[in-house]
């Protein structure tokens, strides 16, 4: 019998029983703004910020709505102003040139590389034409964050960090999000840990995070941040920054306390899943699997691998096929855009220049969500799957077929 995989792909773990106590509590309490509280107490939000600086060993934190939001303050707080370009990688997702051109400014794309990094000489190429990257850690790959680091600084660049794939991650034993200015997060249902939306930022910069907080719309309560800046830092900020009202809730916050304290194990099952499916492929013929440095701690929350020279039929066959056993797999090639999945030159507002290496790889890529209500029987059967149909749509078809 054909074998077939019935786990959903988008049915995320349900919360932790701490984080439901949690929302019962705010809930009756009706205080849901995090500036509600009138008694000096800190808020949930505040909590929530000060526990994600000490996970992360950041001086300052600040939650927002969305992850996108987080990028676009965090543009914004760094100083871009509108009409300027932010270099940022072409293998991303939307909300990246979305938070750039949010603050508008214009994404200038850099190529991408076979480990789905950016490609440094690419990068180094159009280092004189901005001031600021958005370095986009997609689908949790790191490229080499000394080098990186080294480069931006060499040239006077300012590193934004977009860690919606890399929240419990670390480069060399530092936390993702530590290498440059700011780190940006996202905790949204799909991401690391989950309040259906919201956003975290974390600087050691006082002035950035002071305009962070008052873009985030803090109005004057930005003494009531205890893991913000200190009142001192706001002096001139306060009456010159806009409100852009991105605030996060006291109840998402409250749900998400709880999950931090998950994230190493977290961390640990995901790479059961991904090694399995790596091992379940190596043997895979015509399957580039994703090389990956042995000094980055990744978050394996979703797999990709590349299927280099297929044509985009093959390409196409290879999803139905999976499909019809259960394997729902997303692919980066396709002429347009499906659900999440869009390519750079889908984004049109961008006017992005042709970039023949990165539309290569994204022609060969394929994606899965690897949900932590899966186990390692569930990885191993969906690479059983994967492999079996790969071999079959290798096979020199019969004109029968
Ligand atoms: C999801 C995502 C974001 C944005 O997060 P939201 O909270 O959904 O706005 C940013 N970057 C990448 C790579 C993402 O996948």
């Amino acid at each position: 019998m054909t074998e077939r995989f019935t786990k959903s792909f988008t049915r995320q773990a349900p919360l932790p029983d701490a984080a439901l106590v949690a929302a019962d509590r705010v809930l009756r309490s009706g205080l849901l703004h995090r500036y509600g509280h009138g008694d000096g107490r800190d808020s949930e939000v505040g909590q929530l910020e000060r526990a994600f600086a000490d996970e992360v060993g950041a001086r300052y934190c600040l939650a927002v709505a969305s992850g996108g939001q987080a990028m676009a303050v965090a543009l914004r707080a760094v100083g871009v102003r509108p009409g300027d370009r932010v270099l940022s990688n072409a293998f991303t997702l939307a909300p990246v040139p979305g938070a750039i051109a949010a603050v508008g400014a214009t994404p200038l794309l850099i190529e991408t590389e076979d480990t789905l990094c950016l490609d440094f000489d690419d990068l180094a190429s159009k280092l004189d034409r901005a001031s600021v990257l958005l370095l986009s850690h997609m689908r949790g790959h790191m490229c080499d964050m000394d080098r990186l680091m080294a480069l931006c600084d060499r040239a006077g660049v300012t590193v934004v960090e977009d860690c919606a794939h890399t929240m419990g991650a670390f480069w060399n034993d530092v936390p993702s999000g530590r290498h440059g200015r700011v780190g940006c997060y996202s905790t949204q249902t799909y991401k690391h840990i989950n309040s259906g939306e919201g956003g975290l930022l974390v600087s050691d910069d006082a002035e950035l995070m002071a305009r962070a907080t008052v873009l985030s719309g803090c109005y004057m309560n930005f003494a009531r941040h205890p893991a913000g800046p200190p009142p001192e830092a706001y002096h001139d900020i306060a009456l010159e920054t806009p409100n852009m009202s991105c605030r996060m809730d006291e109840l998402r916050a409250a749900i998400l306390r709880p999950q931090l304290t998950g994230l190493a194990r977290d961390r640990a099952a995901w790479a059961v899943l991904y090694r399995t499916l790596e091992d379940g492929l190596r043997g895979t013929p015509g399957v580039a699997l994703v090389p990956r440095s042995d000094r980055e701690r990744f978050v394996g929350s979703s797999f990709q691998f590349r299927l280099p020279g297929w044509s985009a039929e093959a390409m196409t066959a290879l999803i139905a096929r999976a499909g019809r056993r259960g394997v729902e797999i997303k692919w980066f090639g396709a002429e347009q855009p499906v659900g999440f999945t869009s390519r750079y030159d889908h984004w049109r507002y961008a006017a992005p220049e042709p970039l023949p290496k990165t539309t290569a790889i994204l022609a060969s890529l394929v994606d899965l969500r690897l949900p932590l209500t899966f186990d390692a029987a569930d990885a191993a059967c969906i690479a059983r799957i994967l492999d079996n149909e790969i071999r079959e749509l290798a096979r020199p078809q019969t004109a029968a077929e």
